[in-house]
């Protein structure tokens, strides 16, 4: 009984424990490109936030007709709009899509909107995530774990 349990202790350390310290290396390490991501993200939608400007469309009926260019359809009046620094108009969901995936320039005159090294740095954790080998590294051991341990159960 006693030799049992010790060679279970023993089975243990050498084949799940390890795992699990691999697991917990990995899942620190997943985290933190998440947080990277996330932090990112914020200063980019900070950023552009902080060159353009939001507002509710209010037709003048003095002014002529304003369009969106992304989207190529008219404003119309209670639709949410975003004014860059370079006073082209657009949607809000619409040029947020286009800053987001496409460049970090106006549509229209292409006058940049994020500066050089946020861009630079949203670009790169970007790439990174493209690149999921340590995320599929971290579910095959969470599976082999798993496994592992409903066969020592029975
Ligand atoms: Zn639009
Ligand atoms: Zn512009």
């Amino acid at each position: 009984m006693v030799l049992t349990l010790n060679k279970m202790v023993a089975s243990f350390h050498l084949t799940v424990l390890p795992e699990i310290i691999r697991f917990i290396v990995l899942a620190i390490f997943v985290s933190w490109k998440f947080y990277r991501l996330v932090r990112s993200n914020y200063k980019y939608m900070a950023m552009i936030n902080k060159s353009s400007s939001k507002f509710i469309y209010r037709r003048n009926p003095n002014s002529e007709l304003q369009e969106c260019a992304i989207c190529r359809s008219e404003f119309v009046a209670g639709e949410k709009i975003r004014e860059l620094k370079c006073k082209h108009m657009f949607h809000r969901h619409c040029v947020e899509k286009w800053l987001q995936e496409y460049k970090a320039t106006c549509p229209l005159c292409r006058s940049s909107i994020v500066s050089e090294e946020i861009l630079a740095e949203y670009r790169r954790v970007k790439n990174e995530r493209n690149d999921s080998i340590i995320e599929k590294e971290l579910a095959l051991i969470l599976l082999s774990v798993l496994h592992g341990g409903s066969c020592h159960g029975f």
